[in-house]
């Protein structure tokens, strides 16, 4: 199994296809500028150039996977996209956007008011990547390993109270949002509670450096954890896309991952509302009140028709007014239709897509509902104590010498999870901090957030972290005001993936672009008491974005590196960021 990471090239030696989606900032040459232009430029060179080379790559595709050999081991591109007819690629592009009508793979239209309220209105396909872009089998499989053992890792994190407390315990002085989390998880724990049941539905995201060839964590996710619906979609999307043009194109289909994120997370809901043990229960999903990936949120709702078991969508503020906490922990939920009130549901399973990020809360009714969800007996996914755990500053904590031992024992597995970690640093570090500011473009600076790129689905212009100039500037103001305000963030080495150009289509527009890819690598982990029910990786997500996009971790200048990977396996596309994709 593997994901693919960059761009258009062939089955390689050492390459799987992945699919994925692609995400195109606003400013990109992704723009309606580019609509009238033709998908290519003039110079027209004839299919069977591309067929040749790749017939010859993916011949030695099935014979051996070693990476470091082969033709694209050896830097150079498999398959131009320049030397791509035309109208083999516009026919391409026809059935891709005829498919994603006819299999769901859509999300709302933003041009439509009421695409992230009602279902059925205002549709459009999904933004993606027309063709699989390549990514290193050995990679992917490293990629696949670390899944259960951060599945571990969370889990244990999440069970040290005080750890989480300490670790965040600056950060709650200047941050209200992480405060306000750590209220809630505080009155948790002084009312001892344990959460004997613990569901966990991950995401861990990694981008691979092209200079150091090192798989780099970029974080894990352990709330709200988007895509997986979509992005099995794309995966059927692109092997269809294969079967039919693989050989025009010398691409195999055979090299793309099977991808079962859908099924397996909703497997582990399911799983998840049977050991509550109570078959009227119903499982509930937390949602904003605005989603345009409403479709990504359903695919997972399959469960009801899978698995028997009911599946209702609240919001917050709905729970608020309409849940209520019975004195033995049992958390009800007023469940009305259009013919009648049928009174109080016990919840089962609490599925959050929503309450990560501050707009969430708009008023002390989000909170209230979110604190009472966690004193009840429900599987909370995530609980608070798991979400804290997937904060940037735990990401950072757990970076630190002999802080990882704390909580695992196997110093393989140890040593597995630190050759995936990035540079990590507190700004108490002033080293690190001098050398940001000499050369900020090595880093990026977050903040606590989630989800900074779905924020901009909603029309907001920046994601949550801080690039290039901006970090050297933040960090220069934090230090003249001398501040608390640097336990707002953390610093991160910047990594630098291959830039290798793309076929994106938006908006039924399909567009040449460079582009980098990031692979998301889901899992499931699911507990109750000392059995350990589930520890899965389950399905990827390959999420690509043009490298111009600051937010998508491009420095300025990155464009130069247009050239191939030596890496490139195959792999398909799926548009990164939603914002830039819806
Ligand atoms: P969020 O919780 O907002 O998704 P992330 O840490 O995932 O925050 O960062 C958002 C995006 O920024 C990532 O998807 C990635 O494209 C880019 N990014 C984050 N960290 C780095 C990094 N260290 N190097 C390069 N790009 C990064
Ligand atoms: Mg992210």
């Amino acid at each position: 199994m593997g994901v693919g990471h960059s761009s258009l090239s062939s089955c390689s030696v050492d390459s799987l296809c992945i699919t994925a989606f692609t995400a195109q900032p606003k400013t990109s040459s992704f723009s309606n500028s580019n609509r009238q232009k033709p998908l290519f430029p003039t110079k027209k060179h004839s299919p069977f150039a591309v067929l040749k080379i790749g017939t010859l790559n993916c011949a030695r595709v099935a014979g051996e996977m070693d990476i470091g050999k082969g033709i694209a081991a050896a830097g150079k591109p498999i398959v131009d996209l320049h030397d791509i007819d035309d109208g083999l690629i516009q026919k391409i592009v026809y059935d891709a956007l005829v498919w994603s009508s006819l299999h769901g793979l859509v999300v709302g239209d933003r041009n439509d008011q009421r695409s992230g309220k009602l279902p059925g209105v205002g549709m459009v396909h999904a933004p993606i990547a027309l063709l699989p872009t390549s990514f290193p089998e050995s990679h992917w499989k490293e990629a696949c390993e670390l899944a259960p053992i951060f599945n571990e890792l969370i889990d244990r994190v999440s069970l040290d109270g005080k750890f989480l407390q300490d670790s965040l315990a600056r950060t709650k002085k200047v941050d209200a949002f992480t405060s306000r989390l750590l209220d809630i998880h505080s009155k948790i724990l002084e009312m001892s509670k344990r959460e004997e049941i613990r569901l966990g539905l991950h995401r861990s995201d990694y981008m691979l450096d092209e200079k150091t060839k090192l798989l780099l964590q970029i974080e894990f996710n352990t709330i709200s954890s988007s895509f997986a619906g979509l992005g099995c979609l794309v995966t059927d999307l692109h092997r269809t896309l294969l079967n039919d043009y693989g050989e025009d194109l010398g691409l195999d289909s055979k090299r793309i991952p099977g991808n079962t994120a859908t099924g397996q997370f909703a497997e582990a809901l399911a799983k998840a509302w049977t050991e509550y043990n109570n078959p009227r229960a119903v499982a509930m999903i937390v949602v904003q009140t605005e989603e345009r990936n409403m479709y990504d949120q359903h695919w997972l709702c399959t469960l009801g028709i899978t698995y028997n078991v009911r599946t209702i969508r609240k919001t917050l503020a709905e729970i608020d007014s309409e849940g209520q906490l019975l004195p033995d922990g049992t958390f009800l939920v007023y469940v009305s239709s259009d013919y009648c009130i049928e009174g109080g549901q016990a919840v089962a399973v609490v599925y959050f897509r929503a309450g990560y990020a501050p707009t969430d809360y708009p008023s002390e009714s989000e909170w209230r509902a979110r604190l009472l969800m966690e004193q009840s007996s429900a599987i909370k996914c995530p609980s608070i104590s798991y979400h804290l755990a997937g904060t940037k500053k735990i990401q950072q904590e757990l970076a630190k010498p002999n802080v990882l031992e704390k909580f695992l024992e196997s110093k393989e597995d140890i040593a597995k999870l630190r050759k995936c970690f990035a540079g990590l640093w507190s700004l108490v570090d002033s080293d690190i901090t001098k050398k940001a500011i000499e050369k900020p473009e090595l880093f990026v600076m977050k903040p606590q957030r989630e989800g900074g790129v779905e924020n901009r689905v909603f029309g907001s212009t920046s994601g949550n972290n801080i690039y290039g100039d901006d970090v050297k500037e933040t960090l220069l103001r934090l230090q003249k005001e001398g501040s608390e305000e640097d336990a707002a963030y953390i610093l991160m080495q910047r990594i630098f993936p291959a830039v290798s150009p793309t076929f994106l289509i938006r908006d039924s527009i399909c567009h040449k672009d460079h582009a980098i890819s990031e692979l998301g690598v889901y899992s499931a982990y699911l507990r109750n008491k000392e059995s350990v029910i589930m520890n899965d990786q389950c399905g990827y997500l390959m999420r690509t974005k043009v490298s111009s996009s600051n937010e998508g971790g491009v420095a300025a200048g990155f464009a130069v590196l247009d050239r191939h990977s030596a890496w490139q396996i195959m792999v398909l596309v799926i548009l990164k960021h939603r914002e830039e994709l819806f």
